[in-house]
């Protein structure tokens, strides 16, 4: 055989393997922080009728601007946080994965760096590594808090055209509330990169991917939008909503960074097949929202049972707990999964992360857990 040629990939990917989390078929998964119940069958009924219709006229290109879900989608932005929102305010794409990364195609790029906080979402260096930008991140407190001085300072030396801020947090759960979101935006107006000796503000980021498990008193930063055009609100079906499989996350942001977003997104990006789908799932909204009281009463139930097991938990209000430290966290975890139980090795030395589950699955994973640290 010919010896194949050498391809010419990009030598920063010469180390990387490709990005994901373990997906085992095993009793309780609890690793990617997935709503745990399936679809109703009256959704399922729904969604199946959508996709059939929009199957008839797959041989067109979907709506390029996908306007009917841009409305579903703010009627449901509406009914949770009581905010309107028009369609020139909202885009969307596969995940919120991709949002971000059509957000960073658009405010990034070569010679810029994003700033983030250490100890958040693993994906992020991905996507700013994509955008052949530098990723610098500032640390956080010893409780896993925020450290908005060090945030601040952060922003003022760095300069950076994006801030990513996930909130609640991943891995660790924590949240800033809305006193301290204001403090980001006002110091964030002008600390981009210069254009043309003029200042240019942070694109702040505020990754809402876990907002619906927020406490109930804490406002989402959408109520910030109106004060603050350089903000946007990352948000997902994935996680509340149920919706995982479907892949579709969603941005709120002032119409000036809709129309940039748009200057970099492929299009047709979402299929008439996903459209369809998201549309009929929306209409489900109620009955999606009736489950999140119960996964935060559980989620509340299991941080206390590891607390009183003598744990650190630091406050969470996102539908998973961190969890520690172990002096041999890989042994827990590799011990867990022998007995069915998938979870997540992630965040600061020697902490884990479950994600909260069905009823059967949190029992599942105590005794599991219980076996393991016996
Ligand atoms: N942001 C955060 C903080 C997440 O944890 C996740 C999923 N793990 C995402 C964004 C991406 O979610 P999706 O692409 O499914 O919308």
């Amino acid at each position: 055989m010919e010896q194949s040629p050498l391809l010419p990939l990009r030598e920063e990917l010469a180390q990387v393997t490709p990005y994901g989390a373990p997906q085992l078929e095993v009793s309780a998964r609890l690793n990617v922080n997935e709503n745990p119940y399936s679809p109703s069958l009256e959704m399922i009924t729904d969604i199946t009728q959508a996709v059939s219709e929009a199957a008839a006229g797959l041989n067109r290109y979907p709506d390029r601007d996908f306007t009917a879900l841009r409305e579903a989608l703010a009627g449901y932005i509406k009914r949770e946080s009581g905010l309107d929102f028009p369609v020139e305010q909202i885009w969307a794409a596969n995940g919120s994965n991709e949002v971000m990364t059509q957000l960073l195609g658009a405010y990034a790029g070569p010679g810029r760096t994003v700033l983030g906080t250490e100890y958040s979402y693993s994906m992020y260096p991905e996507y700013v590594r994509g955008a052949h930008s530098k990723y610098v991140t500032v640390p956080r407190q010893s409780d896993w808090n925020l450290d908005l001085d060090a945030l601040l300072q952060g922003l003022q030396e760095v300069r950076p055209s994006v801030l990513l801020l996930a909130n609640p947090n991943n891995p660790t759960g924590t949240a800033s509330g809305e006193a301290e979101l204001v403090q980001i935006l006002q110091q964030a107006k002008e600390t981009g990169p210069e254009i043309n000796g003029r200042p240019t503000a942070t694109v702040v980021v505020v990754d809402e991917a876990y907002g619906e498990f927020r406490d109930p008193e804490q406002p989402s930063a959408l109520a910030l939008l109106e004060k603050f055009p350089h903000l946007a609100v990352s948000r997902t079906m994935s996680k509340s909503f149920g919706m995982a499989g479907l892949r579709l996350g969603y941005l709120v942001a002032a119409k000036t960074v809709i129309a940039d977003i748009m200057r970099v997104r492929l299009p047709y990006h979402l299929s008439a097949l996903t459209q369809a789908a998201a549309i009929a799932a929306l209409g489900h909204a109620e009955e999606q929202l009736r489950q999140l009281a119960e996964l935060r009463e559980r989620r509340d139930a299991l941080a206390a049972w590891l607390e009183a097991k003598g744990y650190t938990v630091p406050k969470t209000q996102a539908n998973f707990v961190l969890f520690g430290p172990f002096p041999d966290r890989h042994q827990v975890f590799s011990d867990l999964l022998d007995r069915g139980v998938l979870i997540r090795e992630v965040g600061p030395a020697g902490f884990l992360r479950v994600s909260i589950g069905t009823a059967a699955e949190d029992q599942a994973f105590r005794k599991a857990f219980e076996e393991v640290t016996k």
